[in-house]
């Protein structure tokens, strides 16, 4: 379990896919001081342009059931045919150099911190509709039409969870949507903690 001793807050960043989250993320990490993403392991092959290690650890399927069985993860889910986890080292060694860290995960994983009671601040992006997340889906073009098909046929059950978040931030926008992330950050920032 995640040592809570410390001063560090976790923030958790989910949305359906497509929604923008990645988009957001990195925009908002540049812009917040002694804040870092952690970096989740998966079992998904690595696409053109990834780095190992700077956007997944890439490890294989026995390897992943092995730091399942021991207890390394603090959330690990099954996310459209891969695995994917956030290890509990990875935001303990964030914490200890005074970092805060944020987890752009999907709503299992969401639900696992939830569920655990890990310490963290949850925001919900939403797409401002379902008509623009096909779009973004489509004009992302890595995804085939199958993917985009499962894709928004989940994203109605991942927006029936957005009142689990502490918050819901709408990308419609993108330098509105970076900048409500940015409030909501530096609110909790402002609780007295880093
Ligand atoms: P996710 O990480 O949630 O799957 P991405 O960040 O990859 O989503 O965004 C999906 C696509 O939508 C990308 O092509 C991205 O450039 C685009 N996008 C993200 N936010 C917006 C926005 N506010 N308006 C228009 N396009 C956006
Ligand atoms: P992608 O493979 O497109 O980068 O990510 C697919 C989905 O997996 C996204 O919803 C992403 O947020 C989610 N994801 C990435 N890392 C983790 C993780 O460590 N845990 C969980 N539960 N989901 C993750």
């Amino acid at each position: 379990m995640l040592a809570q001793s410390n001063n560090g807050i976790l923030f958790v960043l989910s949305a359906p896919s497509g929604a923008g989250k990645t988009t957001i993320a990195l925009k908002v990490l540049e812009k917040i001081e002694a804040l870092e993403r952690s970096v989740s392991h998966t079992t998904r092959p690595m696409r053109d342009g990834e780095v190992d290690g700077i956007d997944y650890h890439f490890i294989g399927i026995d390897n992943f059931h092995k730091m399942v069985d021991e207890g390394r993860f603090l959330e690990w889910a099954k996310v459209h045919g891969y695995y994917y986890g956030t290890l509990i080292q990875t935001i303990e060694k964030s914490f200890s150099q005074g970092m805060n860290v944020m987890l752009v995960i999907d709503t299992q994983g969401a639900a696992t911190i939830r569920e655990k009671k890990v310490a963290n601040t949850s925001i919900f992006l939403l797409p401002p509709s379902i008509e623009e997340l096909e779009e973004r889906l489509r004009g992302r073009k890595n995804n085939t039409e199958d993917e985009i098909r499962i894709r928004l046929a989940k994203a109605a059950s991942e927006i029936a969870q957005k009142d689990n978040y502490d918050y819901q931030v709408v990308n419609d926008i993108i330098d509105n949507a970076v900048m409500e992330v940015c409030q909501i950050i530096n609110g909790e920032r402002g609780k007295g903690k880093l």
